[in-house]
């Protein structure tokens, strides 16, 4: 059984999603700090694990750092959908914490006690935290390639996947570009860049890397949640073919100056921000995303098969080809009203200005030109809208983006109900179906196990532990097997008990 290598698995990609969720409390008779209710979020967990940082039957992480930023990391998914979808059932199973833990807090604090948890990346003492993608890419792939080659296509995509963010006396694009200082980089701490490079590729180091892209916003829109990983999927695919043929790419040409200028300027001006490349020219970050479009476009006609391929379905790539020249279509159109359907800050944007205009008996252009201007609404309406920013991403006690998806203002890609089910179901065609048998299957049995990404260890009656290095196996070897038996002999003695 040899390990797969990069020309069998053609455009093959792994993805992952990590999300970082805000917490706060409110309502109650005396304040409680946001680490408290985390804390309260995972007694369960605690309980039954004795630890905070878990995988679950799906294959995803739940996790609990010290602070207050509940986390969940999906499980390995091989299409964006898959990710999408996993990251759906995260926000499901947050939401019931969030909810079991609020009412116990009722018992202690008043009956009026919310916890809310907010999918997105500030807070209002201005702290930012992340929600991360993960894509598997070959290791032949170099850092400068991901610099100049796709740090612009980061960049100039968050006039599509952009949460959008009220604050401060005004609007902008993105959650999270005003904290973004550095462009790649293997620290965290001190800094924060856009990719981090700290090599823990989770597979076979020789052959993968895992890119870990952290400049991003948190999506309520689940279209926006798909596409960000399925446009950055194809941009890869660009990329990996030129890097492996040693060939020089026209995406080299898109190189920018200052990437964290050029962010910061996405951020404040959208679509017409102007980004100097590192040639002295100066492009739009729609002309950017049209010129990475273009650049698809032409790769795809050689090459749709084997990218198709990457997605399990003819035609898909061709598809999101698609779907991301009529966002550019609207975006150029400057259509707000259609854009609010799936793009995450064009949706706050239009039901912000509508609420201006309304409150200032101007029209909605000049309410969105004054959401805008720094400082230029009223203090008390400033407030009201950074509150309704904030209620957009709450997960467990929010009513603006629910109410915007049940009047088919805001379209779902997966219902509550589909959501549900990947509580239960990891994703399909990778390690993570090993992953998620074995948890259940050792809870069911109450053996005492671990989990990390690439093994999993039973604790008891012996320590036990099962490599699982390649993260696209899905199949368990004979000694995965002979475990899975075990533990199954196991539940069915107790059940005969
Ligand atoms: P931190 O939270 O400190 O940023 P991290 O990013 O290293 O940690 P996790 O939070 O555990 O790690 O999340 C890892 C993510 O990477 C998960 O979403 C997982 O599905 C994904 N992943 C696992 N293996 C691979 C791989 N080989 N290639 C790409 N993604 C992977
Ligand atoms: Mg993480
Ligand atoms: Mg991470």
């Amino acid at each position: 059984q040899g390990e797969p290598n990069a020309h069998e698995h053609g455009f093959d990609r792994i993805f992952g999603l990590e999300t970082e969720y805000g917490v706060s409390v409110t309502g109650a008779d005396h304040a409680v700090q946001a680490a408290n209710a985390a804390v309260a979020m995972f007694r369960p967990i605690v309980e039954h694990t004795r630890s905070t940082n878990t995988y679950l039957a799906n294959g995803s992480r739940l996790y609990l750092d010290v602070g207050a930023h509940p986390e969940y990391a999906t499980a390995e998914a091989r299409m964006p959908s898959d990710a999408l979808l996993a990251d759906a059932a995260g926000e499901r199973i947050m939401r019931s914490m969030a909810l079991n833990a609020q009412e116990q807090l009722r018992d202690a604090v008043g009956s009026a006690a919310r916890i809310h948890l907010f999918k997105n990346n500030a807070d209002s003492a201005g702290h930012s935290f992340g929600c991360h993608e993960n894509y598997l890419v070959r290791r032949f792939v170099g850092l400068t390639d991901i610099t100049d080659q796709l740090l612009p296509l980061l960049i100039s995509r968050q006039i599509i996947t952009g949460a959008g963010r009220f604050a401060d006396g005004r609007f902008s694009i993105t959650q999270r570009a005003l904290f973004v200082d550095e462009t790649v980089s293997s620290a965290t701490t001190r800094s924060r860049p856009m990719v981090n490079t700290r090599d823990e590729p989770h597979a076979n180091p020789e052959e993968f890397r895992r890119l870990h892209v952290i400049i991003g916003d948190s999506n309520r829109s689940q279209w926006a949640t798909r596409m960000k990983l399925a446009i950055t999927h194809l941009v890869l695919c660009v990329i990996e073919y030129h890097a492996r043929h040693q060939e020089s790419s026209a995406l080299s040409l898109m190189a920018l100056a200052d990437p964290v200028d050029a962010n910061h300027a996405v951020d404040e001006h959208g679509v017409q921000a102007q980004l100097q490349l590192a040639s002295g020219d100066h492009v739009s970050a729609l002309q950017m995303q049209r010129r990475y479009w273009q650049a698809c476009a032409t790769f795809l006609d050689a090459h749709a098969h084997a990218v198709d391929a990457s997605l399990g379905q003819p035609g898909a790539a061709l598809q999101i080809l698609d779907e991301w020249r009529v966002v550019l279509d609207e975006l150029e159109r400057d259509d707000i009203a259609s854009l609010a359907t799936r793009v995450d800050w064009a949706a706050k944007l239009h039901l912000f200005s509508q609420l201006v205009a309304r409150r200032l008996g101007c029209d909605v252009d000049q309410a969105r030109a004054l959401l805008r201007q720094p400082g230029a609404l009223p203090p008390a309406l400033a407030l009201q809208l950074a509150q309704l920013d904030f209620d957009y991403h709450d997960i467990a006690n929010g009513a603006v983006f629910d109410a915007l998806v049940r009047h088919g203002r805001m379209i779902e890609e997966v219902s509550a109900q589909q959501a549900d089910e990947a509580r239960h179901t990891p994703p399909a065609g990778t390690r993570a179906v090993l992953r998620g048998r074995f948890v259940q299957l050792a809870a069911e049995a109450h053996v005492r196990h671990a989990c990390d990404w690439t093994t999993l260890e039973l604790l008891e009656p012996h320590k036990t532990t099962v490599s699982l290095l390649d993260p696209f196996e899905d199949q368990p070897d004979a000694q995965l097997s002979a475990i899975f038996d075990q533990l199954e002999a196991r539940i069915a003695l107790h059940e005969t008990r």
